[in-house]
Formats: structure tokens, C-alpha cells, sequence
């Protein structure tokens, strides 16, 4: 199928791009790198009147270190984050995660800020902001605003950016001496969409878990931070005993939907299988 027709416009400013979002409303549609987007246009899912092409935009590109944050513009690529030392260096979680994100080719062209407007919940990004309590930066016509990965995913598909709104950029803290990353994810074939992944950080001294985190990708409408699970986990010694009561508190923390593949059960499984690995991970 092809996709409907629809006008195209390439503003080379912010405060362009706000005003057609006004002046259009729901019938525009921002278009990033395009490779969810064109998709489902050509799946005739989405029929936008206007779509709002923000590549030519200045300043929402690339990587910038400074202060102990990571500023990732909304328009960077998955394969510019991938092929980032300072990614590897400052936020290893990402950089093991957007191995993850689809194919090279996608990678190639799919934004950053596109992925976290999408709001995809098996998407990799989303998981990994949560578990770093990453923030989000919005702007409109009425200028920016930072929100919390936590709070900005919603519901399915559903975010905290309202009519007029884009994603400008993610800002992350680097990561601190001592703390380490881990991201594992299980998919059909390498580069599909995962049933069940996890974004882990904690502090690692080998000896006791501390400061973790455990958000779930692919096991509830949004990225899931699995409370129960890392309160099970706070300051115990990293013994077998603790994480197999961390496995059994997810019970109390996850309730995936099941798939047209994977029940519940299994996807709860599977959760557990990635946080034993992630957790023997965290703790050497
Ligand atoms: C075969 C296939 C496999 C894939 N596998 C994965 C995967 O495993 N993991 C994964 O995370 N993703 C996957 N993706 C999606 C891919 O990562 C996309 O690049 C990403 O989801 C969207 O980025 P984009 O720049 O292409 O956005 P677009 O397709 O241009 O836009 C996507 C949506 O976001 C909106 N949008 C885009 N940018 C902004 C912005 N800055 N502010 C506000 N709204 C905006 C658009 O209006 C649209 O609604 C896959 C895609 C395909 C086709």
C-alpha cells in the first residue's frame, strides 16, 4: 500500500515549526528519521495533512558532554549514539542498548527524539531513560520544559507532550565512579522489537547491591521500574538467596500483557531470567 497523500514542509526554525503545529493542529505530524512514521503512513494507519519535516533544524543534533550531564539531541541517531566514545564512555547503558534498536539501516536514520515520541514500550531508550532517570526537554511556543522519563511515558503510546509540543532533547547524568550498567534483552532475531528486555544500573562494589535500578521494556504499556524488586535488593549482600527473592518480587512489580507469541507467564519468566543475568552482571 501506498501512503496517502499529504503536504510537506521543511521549516528551518523552532518558532516555524511551532506555528504550523498551530495552525494545522492534529492534522500535521512532526517527521524525524521517518522510520516508524512512513511506515505507518503506508500502512494507511495515520492520514496527517502536513507532515513537518524538523531535520533542517539547527541546534537538535548531537552529543554534548558538560557538567556531569549527557545532552543527546533529539534529531541524533541511533547510529551516531552507537558509533559515540563519549556514549561509551559517559553512558554505557545507552551504548549497549541502541546495539538492540532495530537493523544498521534503520539505525542509520532513526532519531533519538523520535524513539522517545513514539513512546514504542518495547522500545530500548525509554527503559534505559527510566532506569536513569533521565529528562526529557519539550519546547512550544511557550518555550521549554523538562520532564522526567518516568513521568513522560504515559500510557501506550502516550506521552506528556501536548498539542504545539516537540522533543528537543534527553539529558542523562554520566555515569559515576563505581556504578555500572548492564542492558540484556531477549528478541525473536537480533534487530526485531524485544518481548522482554532490562535496563540495570546500580553501584558495584562486588560485594553488596546497592543504589539499583530495574526498568523492563516489553512488559507493560510504559517502561515498568520494578520497586519491589529493587527495595528487595537495597544493601543485601549479593548472594544467590537475595536474588532469587529480587526474581520472585517481580511478581509483585510486573504484569505484562500477553502477545500474539508470548503469555504473561512466560514473559514474567523471561523477566527473571534477564535479571538473574543482569544481576550476576552488576555484582562481579
Ligand atoms: C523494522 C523496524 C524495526 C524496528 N525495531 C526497533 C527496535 O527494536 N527498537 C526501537 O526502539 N525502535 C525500533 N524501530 C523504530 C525506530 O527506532 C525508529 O527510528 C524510531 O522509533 C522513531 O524514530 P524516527 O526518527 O524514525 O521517527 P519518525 O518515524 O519520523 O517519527 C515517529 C513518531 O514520532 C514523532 N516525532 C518524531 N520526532 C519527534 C520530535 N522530536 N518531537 C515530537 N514528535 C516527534 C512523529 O510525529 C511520529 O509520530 C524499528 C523500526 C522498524 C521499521
Amino acid at each position: 500500500m501506498k501512503a496517502p497523500s499529504f503536504a510537506y514542509a521543511k521549516p528551518g526554525t523552532l518558532p516555524q515549526v511551532f506555528d504550523l503545529l498551530e495552525r494545522h493542529g492534529d492534522g500535521a505530524k512532526i517527521l524525524a528519521g521517518g522510520q516508524s512514521l512512513l511506515a505507518s503512513l503506508n500502512l494507511r494507519l495515520s492520514s496527517p495533512e502536513l507532515l513537518i519535516d524538523i531535520t533542517g533544524l539547527p541546534g537538535l543534533n548531537g552529543i554534548r558532554i558538560a557538567d556531569g550531564k549527557v545532552r543527546i539531541g533529539a534529531l541524533t541517531t541511533h547510529r551516531q549514539i552507537e558509533q559515540s566514545s563519549e556514549i561509551a564512555e559517559h553512558l554505557p547503558l545507552l551504548a549497549q542498548a541502541v546495539r538492540h534498536v532495530a537493523h544498521v539501516a534503520i539505525r542509520n536514520v532513526g532519531t533519538i527524539g523520535g524513539s522517545f515520541a513514539l513512546a514504542d514500550p518495547a522500545a530500548e531508550y525509554p527503559a534505559c531513560a527510566v532506569a536513569l532517570d533521565a529528562t526529557v526537554v519539550l519546547a512550544g511556543s511557550k518555550g521549554e520544559r523538562r520532564v522526567k522519563a518516568r513521568d513522560f511515558f504515559r500510557s501506550l503510546y502516550e506521552t506528556a507532550l501536548v498539542p504545539g509540543e516537540i522533543v528537543t532533547a534527553v539529558e542523562f547524568d554520566a555515569i559515576r565512579p563505581n556504578f555500572r550498567s548492564v542492558f540484556l534483552e531477549l528478541a525473536r532475531r537480533q534487530g526485531d522489537y524485544a518481548i522482554v528486555g532490562l535496563a540495570a544500573h546500580a553501584k558495584a562494589d562486588g560485594s553488596r547491591f546497592s543504589d539499583v535500578r530495574l526498568a523492563f521494556l516489553g512488559a507493560g504499556a510504559t517502561p515498568v521500574l520494578a520497586g519491589n524488586a529493587m527495595a528487595s535488593l537495597e544493601g543485601k549482600p549479593c548472594s544467590a538467596d537475595v536474588v532469587a527473592a529480587a526474581k520472585e518480587a517481580l511478581a509483585e512489580d510486573l504484569d505484562p500483557p500477553k502477545d500474539l507469541t508470548t503469555s504473561s507467564a512466560a514473559k514474567l519468566h523471561l523477566a527473571r531470567v534477564l535479571t538473574g543475568r543482569a544481576l550476576a552482571a552488576l555484582s562481579q
